[in-house]
């Protein structure tokens, strides 16, 4: 890497990166001409490849004629078009579209509409957003809240309001099939019994993400769960918000991951694939008997400066036809299996690869130190940092967390662009053994077949 001044930005830590100098489908290239294969398509963001000159091209046309109109003093058609676009691939009667520039800000405008709602029907009892351990739902103290993901949420405990979890569904580490209906009873039911214990009148909302993401690792939920997670909130008048933000975009192979399951929430929320990168958008998308009788009270009180922003609403329009038009979410079904295949099949090699899971192309696979009983590898080996690093000096980038709640546990997604190719598979494979190996002899794992 060539000699740098000094930045003035910060982040989490004070590790620096490469200068990205640029990006084109599944590749992105830094300042030094090393190329990388965007195998995590940023954070689970870059959905349809970068630069796309469709996408590109819709955006130059929209900014020539305006970049910003306050959505209170205009309507625009960007808006207009996307939010009718958003409405016609939701589930029936999902009619109500609210823009924002990001997951986090989804995830507080649905609890808040959720909230007002309680109000407007003279149900101001009921506050208490029940969450998923883990999950991620976002980083604002709303949203961060209802995360089960314990480093991010630990130090801020005492300046939020707790709110009630119940375990995700994570057949594979309970020892549970994740095929066999009682098994989504099971985890379903679990939530049933939270509702119970603290008051059904008390409780506003369920949030879940339909297929899991950086917290879980692309957790896909076992059979019957997500049916009978719906029946369980209709029953006790419980809305059902589905925070689609990962999961949402097309790359599951649905537009909506819940599709998969037939299972229509009341209140959902999509971000990061909306727009694939191209612009800061996300969007809460409500049934109309939700958002009618708040605005009948008097409105929805909240909003975000930049929300609606036209040249975002521009590229959030091309982007959805790109996925449309050039069979995308086919091609993450497609190209998904074909991956999963693949990572199952590293298995043989690497015993220390405890589970593959995943749906389309939200794909993931965990480490552990024993396959039969899922213990996790030493806390101290930081495999889902150290495998990170050294599939990105080989050119790979992957995506971790730890999986036990972000206690312990290591899980990485593979999740490139929806244009990948049966030869991007094959890339993402070599490297990943290439990197395994490496990581298995600094670790002192096995490695079949090894000399
Ligand atoms: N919800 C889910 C499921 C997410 O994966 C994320 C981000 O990773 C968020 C919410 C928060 O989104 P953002 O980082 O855009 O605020």
């Amino acid at each position: 890497m060539s000699e740098r001044p000094k930045s003035h930005l910060f982040y989490q830590t004070r590790r620096r990166r490469p200068t990205l100098d640029q990006a084109r489908g599944v590749y992105m290239w830094d300042v030094d001409g090393k190329r990388y294969l965007d195998g995590s398509s940023g954070a689970m963001v870059c959905n349809i490849g970068h630069s796309n000159e469709r996408v590109l091209e819709a955006m130059r046309r929209q900014m020539e004629k305006s970049t910003f109109g306050y959505r209170l003093h205009f309507e625009t058609e960007p808006a207009e078009r996307l939010a009718e676009k958003t409405a016609s691939l939701a589930p029936e009667g999902m009619e109500k579209v609210f823009f924002v520039s990001g997951g986090s800000e989804a995830v507080e405008s649905a609890i808040k509409l959720a909230r007002q709602y309680a109000l407007a029907v003279g149900q101001a009892q009921r506050f208490k957003v029940i969450s998923r351990y883990p999950s991620y739902h976002g980083c604002t103290l709303g949203a961060l809240a209802l995360t089960g993901y314990a480093p991010m949420t630990a130090p801020f405990d005492p300046m939020m309001r707790a709110m009630p979890k119940v375990p995700a569904p994570r057949a594979y580490l309970d020892g549970l099939d994740p095929e066999d209906p009682e098994t989504g009873r099971h985890y379903a039911d679990q939530l049933e019994q939270r509702i119970l214990a603290e008051g059904p009148e008390t409780v506003l909302a369920f949030i879940q993400e339909p297929v899991g993401g950086a917290s879980t690792g692309a957790l896909v939920p076992p059979a019957g769960y997500m049916e009978r997670v719906r029946e369980i909130c209709d029953r006790y008048g419980v809305l059902l918000i589905h925070d689609e933000v990962m999961s949402g975009g097309g790359r599951t192979g649905r537009f909506f991951a819940a599709e998969h399951w037939g299972v229509a929430p009341d209140i959902l929320v999509v971000s990061k694939g909306f727009a694939a990168g191209y612009a800061p958008l996300g969007a809460m998308v409500a049934h109309e008997r939700i958002v009618e009788p708040v605005l009948d009270a008097g409105g929805f009180i909240h909003g975000f400066t930049y929300a609606g922003n036209p040249l975002a609403c521009a590229a959030g329009l091309a982007v959805i036809e790109e996925i449309e038009t050039q069979g995308m979410m086919e091609n993450a079904e497609r190209i998904g299996a074909l991956l999963k295949a693949r990572l199952q099949g590293l298995m043989q090699r690497f015993p220390f690869i405890g589970d593959v899971r995943g749906q389309g192309l939200l794909l993931a696979f965990e480490l552990v130190a024993d396959r039969a009983s899922m213990a996790p590898l030493p806390k101290g080996l930081k495999a889902f940092d150290r495998l990170v690093e050294i599939a990105y000096d080989k050119g790979l980038i992957i995506y971790s967390r730890r999986t036990r709640g972000g206690h312990e546990g290591d899980h990485f997604l593979v999740c490139p662009p929806m244009i990948a190719t049966e030869e991007h598979v094959a890339e993402i494979e070599g490297a990943l053994v290439a990197s395994l190996q490496v990581f298995a002899q600094e670790a002192g794992l096995p490695v079949a077949g090894a000399a």
